[in-house]
């Protein structure tokens, strides 16, 4: 008789417990090793903001209940990798003991980018990836007045809206000019820019931050501002720090894992070394990276059927960004419409009042794009009407 698959996957977020799916449905003897450095069951880290001024939901964000490892026959072990070896096919882990596997997922995501400000290393500043920090910060916000989130993307502006409904003075401080300047244009991003400050809450756009500053001249004490470019000084009491993120693969070094800003792979999610896969934000599969939720359940699944046997491949389609914060919603994808080029046309409306905006894009009469603000009840049928004439929309 064969000998039993082991694969192992290092990091249990939405890529690892899909990888561990995946292996699953393509093996039903492989024995599977999830393991995981966060002493949670893994949960929906999209919504941890949500724990920011509802710290008592934080059990309700758990992805499955452990009766859904145990009947997929998935061992979960709590432990922190420091190494890979694959000529002795196995990893080292921080307790010193080590894990051997036929096959190996790499599943180790994301951390907060924390960029090289002065100051930035004193306490009162923080960062949000993991539910730890999230539970932590719940706890700061509930004795805090004021917050300064740096950063204006996504998990900075749902950060911000938790913490305002906390009641906390907020400020959001942004160094590009707008808003979610990558997915809208002015318009867009204006009337997104109102809603948010329509909720009390103060956004500072196209704002440099030179320093953080401290309660005194001495480096260790206590954050209790920033100082821009432009010489203004702002004061929060707590400073949240939501400018980017970085991959977690500094245990691969001496790995011989191919890896440039994130992990190498094909669309197959294997690694340069056969054997290894990598999936989710850590991954980058033909140099393309999203950093999305369900692109990591996507990679995860593939990665983790291949992993044990599998032939599955990775499509790389752009997903379309959707979000919903600050109590509207935001749905763009395809083309913005920026240029000016021959054969571009625009069909805009804006409806202020009740904070509408919406954009089609055209090229040669067909639908290269769209943008939505306010009401994305058409997201469905404009998805749909993608890379087809105009006429497909007339009456849907
Ligand atoms: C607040 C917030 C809001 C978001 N909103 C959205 C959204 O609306 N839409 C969307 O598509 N995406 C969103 N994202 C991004 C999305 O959550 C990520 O793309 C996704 O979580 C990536 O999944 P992953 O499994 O690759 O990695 P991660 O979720 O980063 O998980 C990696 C896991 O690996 C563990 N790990 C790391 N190193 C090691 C090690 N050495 N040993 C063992 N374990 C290790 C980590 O502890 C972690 O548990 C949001 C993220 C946050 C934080």
């Amino acid at each position: 008789m064969a000998e039993k698959q082991r694969i192992v996957i290092v990091g249990s977020s939405i890529a690892g417990v899909s990888a561990a799916e995946g292996a699953r449905k393509q093996d039903a003897e492989a024995d599977i090793l999830l393991l995981s450095q966060e002493p949670f069951l893994p949960y929906y880290r999209l919504r941890i903001c949500e724990v920011l001024d509802h710290p008592e939901t934080a059990p309700q964000l758990t992805l499955h209940p452990p009766e859904w490892y145990d009947d997929l026959r998935l061992r979960r072990l709590q432990g922190t990798v420091t190494g890979v070896e694959p000529a002795a096919s196995r990893v080292r882990l921080a307790d010193g003991t080590c894990q051997e596997y036929s096959s190996l997922v790499i599943c180790t995501g994301s951390q907060s980018f924390v960029p090289p400000i002065p100051g930035i290393q004193r306490p009162g500043v923080h960062t949000l990836w993991l539910m730890q920090n999230a539970l932590e910060l719940a706890k700061v916000i509930a004795r805090s007045r004021s917050i300064i989130v740096i950063g204006g993307g996504l998990l900075g502006l749902e950060a911000a809206y938790h913490a305002r409904r906390a009641g906390l003075q907020t400020t959001i401080i942004e160094k590009a000019p707008l808003l979610l300047a990558n997915q809208l244009d002015e318009a867009g991003s204006a009337l997104f820019c109102r809603r948010v400050q329509s909720l009390g809450i103060r956004v500072e756009t196209g704002a440099d931050i030179l320093a953080v500053t401290g309660r005194d001249d001495a480096p260790e004490s206590p954050a209790r501002g920033v100082r821009l470019a432009d010489g203004r000084c702002l004061e929060a009491d707590m400073i949240l720090v939501s400018i980017g993120v970085k991959a977690n693969m500094g245990f691969l070094e001496g790995s011989g894992i191919r890896t440039e800003r994130r992990i190498l792979t094909d669309t197959c999610m294997q690694t340069n070394v056969p054997g290894i896969y990598a999936a989710g934000d850590v991954a980058q599969p033909d140099g393309y990276w999203f950093g999305l939720w369900p692109v990591s359940r996507q990679q995860g699944l593939v990665a983790g059927s291949n992993a044990a046997g599998g032939k599955a491949e990775f499509a790389m389609n752009i997903p379309p960004y959707m979000i919903n914060t600050m109590e509207t919603r935001v749905a763009v994808q395809g083309d913005k419409g920026l240029s000016e080029a021959p054969g571009y046309s625009l069909d805009i409306s804006l409806d202020e009042e009740r904070g509408h905006y919406r954009k089609l894009v055209y090229r040669n009469g067909i639908l290269s794009g769209f943008m939505l603000v306010g009401d994305t009840s058409e997201f469905v049928k404009l998805q749909q009407a993608m890379g087809k004439p105009t006429a497909s929309l007339v009456g849907a």
